[in-house]
């Protein structure tokens, strides 16, 4: 299946029109850039095709309500249609409640380990920097976006990739923001463990999972 190459703003401005409390939702696609006043969210805040603000919407169905929340998940964290389902399918085998199962499957993605120690300015970037072999864990190479870390793993960067440009500003940000509580970031060696795997409470993404739920259970 082919990635999405057209202007990710539009991706975002589908969920935050489709939020139902009019809360402006924004999945954070550019990286620091979404912090800007230029952030179309932010100036926009309508759906793609929609030229103002206020219009009266459809009423939306429970369907809906529930592909949207499912949308919204995926290109949070930019995963394939076919990739995300099959995470579904396996924290459903997994006893214990799947929504929360679900989450903490995408959280522990390797691109988005590496997204949320801050050592890329996106996810899109941090997908990058694993598929270019910037990472080891546990002292072995991985170039892999999906590579699922457990508890106990140690994440480390390549020597020569330390002396990189991207890399150096990428330390700066680390150094000034912190990690969440299930990473902890080792500044002077630039490495860092999984404590433990992520609670709901420590993941923010802003989804309600039990939707997810629904929507795979028609
Ligand atoms: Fe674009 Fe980022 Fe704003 Fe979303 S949050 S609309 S990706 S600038």
């Amino acid at each position: 299946m082919s990635r999405y190459i057209g202007p990710v703003c539009r991706l975002c401005r589908r969920e935050t029109a489709s939020s139902k409390t009019g809360e402006k939702i924004k999945l954070f696609l550019k990286g620091d850039r979404c912090l800007s006043k230029k952030c179309a969210v932010e100036r926009r805040g309508t759906a793609p095709g929609q030229k103002t603000q206020g219009k009266q919407r459809q009423k939306v169905s429970e369907y809906g309500r529930q592909l949207r929340e499912k949308q919204k998940m995926r290109r949070y964290y930019g995963v394939h249609e076919t990739q995300f389902e099959n995470y579904f399918r396996e924290a459903a085998r997994v006893p214990g409640q799947t929504g929360r199962t679900f989450l903490q499957l995408l959280e522990r993605r390797l691109d988005n380990v590496v997204y949320r120690l801050n050592l890329a300015n996106s996810r899109a970037q941090a997908r990058q920097l694993v598929t270019h072999r910037h990472f080891r864990v546990n002292g072995k190479l991985v170039n892999i976006p999906s590579f699922i870390v457990k508890a106990g793993d140690v994440i480390t960067i390549g020597e020569r990739s330390k002396k990189s440009p991207v890399f150096e500003a990428n330390f700066e940000v680390a150094k000034n923001r912190r990690a969440p509580e299930w990473l902890e970031y080792n500044d002077a060696e630039n490495s860092a463990k999984v404590v433990q795997l992520p609670s709901r409470e420590q993941i923010d993404t802003p989804v309600d999972e039990q939707l997810i739920v629904e929507y795979y259970s028609r």
